[in-house]
């Protein structure tokens, strides 16, 4: 290189950031993968697209899915662009964790089926380009940090809630990884010891009680006990059917039982949020992820919960706001992560 690594990820302003060169990223999830491409200046994103993983057709197939992908992102980049291919950096990868980052493996991906898969050189070598490997819930967090709700943040919390609650820590600018990598884990913190039984074994994890589908069971409990509400009806008397969105959708509607299952969860999280804010005192606690569509009537109870418990200098040191790149945070996020791996 003929510039100075950075000591910080590049900003549009920054010497070493440059417009003309290149970072795929790669968003692998349970249920899709997006690829897409952005300068090294983040400025803008590039032929971004989406597809199922299908990880039932097992792990070759879905590698070369994702390898089809990124050279279809470099033809539209190069179409749109101009540029030559070796403009292109190299490819940050965003996948479910434990990984082993250094190694660049994925060491158990239960939604994918997988075990101590390469997937870092998987990619890399099949591509011809430098790879990088990083959890997927740390991706969209430095993605909402770059270019997103988090920008201008020293100290951040991301937290991405849908299927289960990913979490990603920035301290002094730079992701945290912990000592083995598990660092961010979130969703699995406790906030109530003798609580729900969560899918990793513990009881009364976050997760247990403010994921998607753990609202959605709140809900109906809540059903099952005989209390009145509009959700039957929303989902035609198949109360199996009952999702998050259903619930913001009743609680919208003025549904008094949705209503108190949406102040529940903005308690829940305000609790786990708080714990959060007297150990990080974070600038910035980001919230993406389906759960944010409830608006205001999740994050105003959510926030004053966070008043309500943690110490006042935290509190008013911080915002807690909603992501802002819906679906593309992982893919920003996975090509920043490529930048900050570059520069240690
Ligand atoms: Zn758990």
């Amino acid at each position: 290189m003929t510039t100075p690594p950075p000591s910080r990820l590049p900003v549009a302003s920054a010497p070493a950031s440059d417009a003309r060169r290149y970072v795929i990223g790669v968003d692998l999830g349970g249920t899709n993968i997006v690829v897409g491409a952005m300068p090294e200046d983040g400025s803008r994103e590039i032929g971004v697209r989406s597809q199922p993983t299908r990880a039932e057709q097992g792990s070759d197939a879905v590698v070369d899915r994702i390898c089809e992908m990124i050279e279809a992102v470099i033809t539209d980049a190069r179409a749109e662009e101009g540029m030559p291919r070796e403009a292109f950096l190299g490819v940050g990868v965003g996948a479910p964790g434990p990984l082993d980052r250094e190694r660049g493996i994925v060491v158990v991906a239960p939604n994918l089926g997988w075990r101590d898969l390469p997937l870092r050189d998987l990619i890399g070598e099949r591509v011809g380009l430098a790879a990088t490997l990083d959890n997927d819930a740390n991706c969209a967090t430095l993605g909402e940090w770059w270019t997103g709700a988090a920008k201008g943040g020293r100290n951040v919390v991301g937290i991405t809630i849908g299927t289960g609650i990913g979490g990603g820590l920035i301290l002094d600018g730079r992701l945290y990884h912990g000592s083995s990598d598990v660092a961010g884990e979130i969703g699995h913190t406790t906030i109530d010891s003798n609580g729900r039984r969560c899918k990793c074994g513990n009881y009364g994890c976050l997760e247990a009680y403010t994921s998607g589908p753990n609202i959605a069971l709140r809900a109906r409990e809540a059903l099952e006990s005989g209390e009145r509400s509009i959700l039957p009806e929303l989902v035609g008397g198949e109360l199996a059917r009952i999702t998050a969105a259903t619930v913001y959708e009743a609680s919208e509607r003025g549904d008094a039982l949705a209503r108190e299952v949406v102040r529940d969860t903005a308690r829940f999280l305000g609790a786990g949020i708080a714990n959060l804010l007297n150990v990080f005192n974070p600038d910035v606690v980001v919230i993406a992820g389906g759960v944010t569509q409830a608006g205001d009537a999740l994050f105003e109870p959510l926030r004053a919960e966070v008043r309500r418990r943690a110490f006042k200098p935290a509190v008013e040191a911080c915002r807690i706001v909603p992501g802002t790149l819906p679906g593309t945070a992982g893919v920003v996020g996975a090509v920043a992560t490529f930048l900050q791996q570059r520069d240690r």
